[in-house]
């Protein structure tokens, strides 16, 4: 799978916007984008007028890097949001949001959504008991997550946890910390996501 290798908190900057790329440091004033909160690279304090097809783009790719999902996928999301009723962008986040590697990022099973991924992957997380390894998994609202037995274990899982328990969860899911153990109460509402995400922008660019 193709991999941006850009210092994580160096996207950050790229995007103007915390990725949380990096767990723990992109929650923190530890964070690049605190300190210097311009683009990296000798040309970063200029200031840039973006077409409107350059800010689309630029747009889309932020939210792809937030989520982690390459073009093909990403598009294939979009695709299945254009198909459901209501409206587009808002699917397409609510989508997004109901991967099973997202999900399990925000009832902090891994202390970034890439970690998440990583435990998915290797079978460390249960949805209503079965193991499921497929990261895009789309789950339902009243799905149950569960960390697997043998990855209760793991020091990054434990870390991650408490430190999601102490930032506090969204609304939008249910854990019991001590059980390793988290509903997905439903997609979270389009108010209860940044509001510097700009989907729409994705939505003008796919519908040309
Ligand atoms: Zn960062």
């Amino acid at each position: 799978m193709a991999r941006n290798l850009d210092a994580k908190c160096r996207q950050c900057r790229r995007e103007g916007e915390k990725l949380f790329l990096k767990g723990d440091k992109c929650f923190s004033d530890k964070c690049a984008i605190e300190r210097r909160a311009y683009p990296p690279g000798q040309h970063g304090q200029k200031q840039i007028k973006l077409s409107d097809y350059g800010a689309q783009l630029r747009e889309k790719q932020k939210i792809r890097r937030i989520y982690g999902v390459l073009e093909r996928q990403f598009r294939k999301t979009y695709k299945e949001a254009d198909r459901r009723k209501g409206v587009t962008g808002e699917s397409l986040l609510q989508m997004l949001e109901s991967r099973l590697d997202t999900v399990a990022f925000r009832m902090g099973f891994g202390a970034s959504r890439n970690e998440a991924r990583q435990v998915v992957r290797h079978n460390g997380i249960l949805v209503n008991g079965r193991r499921v390894n497929i990261p895009a998994y789309q789950l339902r609202a009243g799905d149950v997550l569960e960390v697997a037995v043998g990855a209760k274990e793991q020091l990054r899982i434990k870390a991650a946890l408490a430190s999601a328990e102490q930032r506090g969860f969204p609304e939008w899911v249910d854990v019991d910390a001590k059980a390793f153990k988290g509903t997905y109460k439903a997609a979270p509402q389009r108010v209860e996501l940044p509001a510097t995400i700009r989907e729409n922008l994705v939505v003008e660019l796919y519908s040309k």
